[in-house]
């Protein structure tokens, strides 16, 4: 049984990370300052006694014994990692040296829940791990974007310079079940929109593209990265190559609904990427891994969830 450290373990992908390695016989302690979590995310996992939970701001230092960590802890959703962006490039960049210290010091394997956000708006199309970016320093995006490429940076740094086992993998646009109802991001706000037959509000002309993946596959990729060898620390995308504009999306979402919402067109935010595609040989290569479930059959579980959660 190994013990698992999952920062950010109360939020989106984190609370599912936390369910699967329990499941997998691994005793999880999970941690965060529910600054986007919540604590319903995981009440159904307190019962089980090899699940422990902590708040804790990973903007101060921990210390703890565990043979692995996901470090998941940063705000993912465009209006919460604005909403205070200073505290934003904190949890990236302090968190980051907080973990990997303690990865070091207690010779544990560190995983980073990187970004497709470090490629900006990408001049490369699909983008490849060695595509290095297209990112404004100084732009409403930057916290978050500068934020985890510094992450990025301190994570081959405390590799080569202590040796630390890291792994690193680039997520691109993730939904599914558990996406907080304000959240903000795409799929989530069209669905809510669409089952309270609100407006659907599209930024922009909705001719910008984005890649869906549902939260299981991506989980299947962390947990296989984690597992790589010693000579493989990434980055790598983790990502569903299907590309689809947000107008196609939000047609999908209206279909599945049967929803009498209209289309709403809104000023597209600065610095919103245009493109978005992940290019994933590397990790077909590597982890023998690739995304199976595809955006309607996804769709259509998130739709549920979030039927229920709003007891429609
Ligand atoms: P989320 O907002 O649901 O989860 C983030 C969690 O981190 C929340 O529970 C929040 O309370 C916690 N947290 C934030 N700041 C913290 C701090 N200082 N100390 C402790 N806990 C803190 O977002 P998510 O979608 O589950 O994203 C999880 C990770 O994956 C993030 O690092 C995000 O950058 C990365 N990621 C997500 C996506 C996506 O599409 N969902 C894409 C790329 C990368
Ligand atoms: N978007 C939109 N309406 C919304 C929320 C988002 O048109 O209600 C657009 C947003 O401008 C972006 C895309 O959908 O072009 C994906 O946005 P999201 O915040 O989900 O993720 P990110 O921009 O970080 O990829």
């Amino acid at each position: 049984m190994k013990k698992i450290l999952v920062t950010g373990g109360a939020g989106f992908i984190g609370s599912h990370l936390c369910e699967r390695l329990l499941s997998e016989g691994n005793e999880v302690i999970c941690l965060d300052n529910y600054f986007t979590g919540e604590k319903s995310n995981i009440v159904h996992l307190l019962d089980n006694p090899y699940f422990e939970l902590i708040r804790h701001d990973i903007t101060m230092p921990f210390f703890i014994e565990v043979d692995e960590i996901y470090n998941l802890a940063c705000p993912a959703s465009p209006i919460h990692y604005q909403y205070n962006a200073i505290k934003t490039v904190k949890t990236s960049v302090m968190g980051a040296i907080n973990m990997l210290g303690l990865a070091k010091r207690i010779k544990a394997k560190i995983l980073q829940a990187s970004t497709s956000e470090v490629y900006g708006d990408p001049k490369i199309h699909p983008q490849k791990e060695t595509y290095w970016g297209h990112v404004n320093p100084i732009g409403k995006r930057s916290c978050y974007d500068e934020g985890k490429r510094c992450a990025e940076t301190l994570f081959m740094d405390y590799h080569h310079q202590n040796n630390v086992r890291i792994k690193i993998i680039r997520i691109f646009n993730t939904y599914g079940p558990r996406m907080h109802p304000n959240d903000g991001r795409v799929v989530s706000n069209f669905i809510v929109q669409a089952l309270q037959n609100k407006n659907i509000t599209i930024y922009g002309d909705g001719n910008q593209t984005r890649s869906f993946q549902y939260v299981d596959d991506l989980l299947n990729g962390m947990i296989s990265t984690m597992k790589t060898g010693d000579d493989f620390n990434g980055p790598v995308n983790i990502g569903n190559p299907n590309e689809f504009t947000i107008l196609e999306l939000a047609e999908k979402i209206l279909k599945k609904t049967q929803s009498k919402s209209k289309i709403e067109f809104l000023p597209l935010p600065s610095d919103d990427p245009i493109q978005r595609q992940p290019d994933i040989s590397l990790a077909k290569k590597k982890l023998n891994w690739e995304p199976k479930i595809e955006l309607d059959e996804g769709l259509d579980k998130t739709i549920e969830y979030f039927k229920n959660k709003l007891s429609l």
